[in-house]
This record gives C-alpha cells, structure tokens and sequence, in this order.
C-alpha cells in the first residue's frame, strides 16, 4: 500500500485535505496524526474491523486496548457511561490535554477497540490539526501511538514512516509532537480515581482537582507479579534497539560508574552510548554521548527522550547506559518510560 504523507500548516489549517484524511477514516482506513503527546495511528472508534487493522499494522497484541479520541465534549456520552463528579471536575480542569480517562463504555464502542474490556480509554487532544481531523472523521478515532509495537513512541512524522510507511492509508505531518510521552491515563471507572500511567498532567496536578488519588501498585512495584490495570503497561515497551541499562547514584559516582562500564563493552570492540543531561554531558570521554535535555527542564527531557533512542537506532550501539532522572512530577512519567525502555535494569551506585 503507498501511504500518502500531507503536510499541514497549523497557522492555516486546509480543510480540503483534512476532509481527505477524515474520508479515508470513514472508509475504514488508517491515518497517524500528530497530538501534542506523542502522534497516533488514527481508526474509526466505532468500526471493528478499522481496529483490527490497526493492530495489525503496529504488530499490537489485540488484548491492548486503544484509546479513543474525541473533539467536543458533548461527544463523550456516546461511548462513555456512568460518569462521575470526579471525572467531570478532571475534564474541566485538563480538557482538551494530555490526559485520558477510562470509563464503564456504551454499547456503541465495539469490544475490539476496547481488547475486550467493559472500559473504554477517552482523551480529548488539544492539538488543533487533531481535533480538525477527528472532526473531519465522524468524531471518534481510536488512537495507539503510532509505532511498531515494542518500540519508542513517535514524536515526528518521519518517524511514524520509518515504523509505518507501507502498512496505513495516510500520514498527518505537523512537525514536533510538543510533550514527547503519552498521555496520563486516570481509571475513574470505579469509586476512586486511579491513575494506571503517569505523564505530564502529575499526580499533584491531578490531586490539586480531586484530593487524594491512588496510583496503580503495578507502577509502584514494577517488576512485581502485580498485574498493570493498563492492559499495555505489561508489554516490554518504548525499546531501543540496543540494549539499555539505567546507573542511579550520586552524579559523580554515576559518571565514574559509567565511564567504566562503557570503556569495558568498547574494549571487546563493541560500541557504546550515553544517555546524559545537558549538564553532565561533558563528564563522558568514550563512547557516543547524547543529551536529552536539561535537568532544571523536564519538559525538555520529556519531548527529546524517545528522539534520542531513535537516534542510536541509526547508530553501530549496541548498548546504551543512561543517567537516571529526578522521580517527581514530570520526572515520574520520564522515569516510567526509561525504565521500560531499560526492562528494569538498573545498576546502582
Ligand atoms: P497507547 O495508545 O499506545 O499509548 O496505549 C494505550 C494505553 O491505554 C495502553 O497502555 C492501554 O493498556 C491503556 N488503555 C486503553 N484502554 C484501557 C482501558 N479500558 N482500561 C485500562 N487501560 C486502558
Ligand atoms: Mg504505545
């Protein structure tokens, strides 16, 4: 299949070929688009056989639900029930944005969007080419990241033709996705609010709207037998393709820890990578050093860190070491996708 890459102008949004791609939806085909998280790989929400090939498409286990995307508010009813005060406060406070909610689902949404649940994933994006195109497509897209499954998210449009070029009908492209990870995911399925994937909207934010919030034991303990309540969250996921490994300590000792490590694997005439921030790049001699951002910016790390694993793809590394990350606010969500990046492998120092 050739798949057709249109380039769209935020300052003028063209409206004939956002029609184009919402027709291609309509029809049951396939359109990644960019969010301000990270791009999706866009079918209709409420055809199942537009789900099936989207999991086919990104190699997805069909048991990984997707995340449905609508535009307008009002919209939310047709496919979500039982909605409660707390999930009405989060909407006022975090709609349109990074945040995706779950909710007991309507008969409308077929099971093969949901991988079987009785729960549907929602978001309203901000991003403006996103929510002209789920306009343009009949207002509800189903939406993974719009990757090959098991590999970093995409943040450009380039990206999603490395992974996808071939397999869908049509790719969105306007430029850099603003955040970099994918959206908070809050379960207010039930009598608490949960939250089942951290991200830029931070449990503070979301405790300043609602008071206290739990947090899945599954991202408290990862690495436990302790089953994510986010279907997706059990699959080793946002890999590189070398083999990532994650030194925590003291700065000093960490760059000592890793100036070691990577003098060992290129002595066996393999090379190395590191995973730095722009403020302690300058600490590695050897190996092929890369700066994610800086640490008084997470949100710079967040928007550069699936970037940065791509780019060692591009590499002869065959094994990155990186720097750990402050675990607070943002850095929760940055730290989540590192460590399954890494498959929880970390050295401490
Ligand atoms: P992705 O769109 O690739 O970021 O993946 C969507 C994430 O949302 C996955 O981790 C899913 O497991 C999670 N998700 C989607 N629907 C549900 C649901 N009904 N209940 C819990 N988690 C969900
Ligand atoms: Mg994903």
């Amino acid at each position: 299949m050739e798949t057709k890459v249109i380039k769209l102008d935020y300052a003028s949004l063209d409206q004939v070929l956002l029609q184009e791609a919402g027709a291609v939806l309509r029809q049951g085909g396939l359109v990644a688009f960019p969010t301000e998280t990270v791009y999706g790989l866009g079918g209709d929400a409420l055809n199942p056989e537009a789900a099936r090939k989207i999991y086919k498409a990104k190699g997805r286990p069909s048991d990984n639900p997707l995340i449905v995307h609508i535009a307008r508010r009002e919209d939310l009813h047709r496919i979500a029930r039982n909605i409660s005060p707390e999930a009405e406060k989060l909407m006022e406070s975090f709609w349109p944005g990074p945040l995706t909610l779950i909710f007991q689902k309507t008969e409308q949404v077929p099971a093969q969007t949901t991988g079987g649940l009785s729960t549907v994933a929602v978001r309203m994006p901000r991003d403006m080419i996103a929510s002209a195109f789920i306009q343009a497509s009949g207002g509800f897209v189903a939406a993974p990241s719009a990757n090959v499954s098991g590999r970093p998210s995409t943040t450009t449009a380039a990206h999603v033709e490395e992974d996808l070029r071939g397999r869908i009908e049509m790719i969105l492209d306007g430029g850099q996705a603003v955040i970099g990870l994918e959206s908070t995911i809050v379960d207010v399925s039930e009598e608490k609010p949960v939250i089942l994937r951290p991200g830029v909207i931070t449990r503070e934010m979301l405790e300043a709207v609602v008071g206290e919030i739990l947090v899945d034991q599954a991202l408290i303990q990862p690495g436990s037998d302790i089953k994510p309540k986010a279907p997706g969250m059990k699959y080793r996921h946002y890999a590189p393709k070398a083999e990532l490994i994650i030194v925590e300590g003291n700065s000093e000792a960490v760059a000592r820890e890793i100036n070691r490590l990577v003098n060992q694997w290129e002595q066996e005439g393999k090379r190395a990578g590191v995973l730095a921030a722009e403020e302690s790049k300058g600490q590695y001699s050897q190996g092929l050093v890369k700066s994610v951002g800086s640490r008084k910016q997470e949100e710079e790390i967040a928007t550069h860190l699936y970037q940065v694993l791509r780019e060692f793809d591009e590499t002869e590394v065959t094994r990155i070491y990186s720097e750990s990350f402050a675990d607070a606010r943002i850095g929760a969500a940055i730290m989540n996708r590192l460590l399954k990046a890494a498959g929880h492998r970390v050295i401490q120092v």
